[in-house]
């Protein structure tokens, strides 16, 4: 589906760009939908479009020894989907996978290549997001690592949270597990952890946040750290 006009733009990336730059960029901008459980990219794979979410959320995995994959960013409304194109490399590293249905602006990888050649304001935008995303990726490395599963999990909440600007979203306890890097007895029991203390509820892969306050306040700081270093950037 074609974009008629600007206004129709709710990615915050493309949203901050120069008017007269934003204009242009749509004839190139295709709207699409994305649907839960879609994958984008696999590891090693060429790139072929690139995907500005607007409604959608997108997770970046990464496979370890074939089978188990562990999230590593999520991508919103606030950033690209397709970043090694920002560096002319056009191989994805990791598998974009679909985590929150809706709608998404795409751009095919040629184009992305040449208007970043042509676009200083597309070039800043891009590269701060780049910066924004690996800041993201850094801390979750340390986060996997060091931090509790119930905090991770209210961090990734939050964080699902920010993008999806609803309160209630769908989610499997297999998606959960490989977000987290957790068996599903992990994910299961730190669920019931926020349960009991109110702040989600969870039931059939539904869940719906009761107490974003409390929420902030049972997630690790990542959450914090992430948010203001994209913030600043
Ligand atoms: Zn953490």
């Amino acid at each position: 589906m074609p974009i008629a006009n600007r206004s129709a733009v709710a990615n915050s990336l493309l949203a901050a760009l120069p008017r007269k730059e934003c204009q242009h960029l749509i004839d190139d901008l295709e709207q699409v939908a994305l649907t839960y459980g879609e994958v984008l990219y696999e590891p090693a794979e060429k790139i072929k479009y690139v995907y500005f979410p607007n409604d959608s959320i997108v997770s970046l995995l990464t496979l370890v020894d074939q089978h188990q994959a562990l999230e590593v960013g999520l991508v919103g409304r606030e950033g690209m989907v397709g970043i090694p194109l920002t560096l002319e490399i056009a191989m994805s590293s990791v598998r974009a996978l679909v985590q929150g249905t809706g709608t998404a602006m795409r751009m095919k990888a040629a184009h992305v290549i040449k208007e970043l050649r042509q676009s200083h304001a597309l070039q800043r935008e891009l590269h701060r997001y780049t910066y924004s995303l690996m800041a993201q990726i850094t801390q979750t490395a340390a986060c996997n690592r060091f931090h509790v599963v119930e905090a991770r999990l209210a961090r990734w909440l939050l964080m699902t949270h920010d993008r999806m600007q609803t309160n209630q979203f769908r989610l499997t306890q297999e998606f959960l597990s490989h977000m987290l890097g957790v068996r599903r007895v992990g994910v299961t029991k730190a669920a019931r952890t926020l349960q009991q203390d109110k702040l989600i509820s969870y039931s059939r892969g539904n869940i719906t946040i009761l107490d974003r306050d409390g929420l902030e306040r049972a997630s690790c700081s990542c959450y914090e750290i992430v948010k203001d270093m994209h913030d600043g950037a």
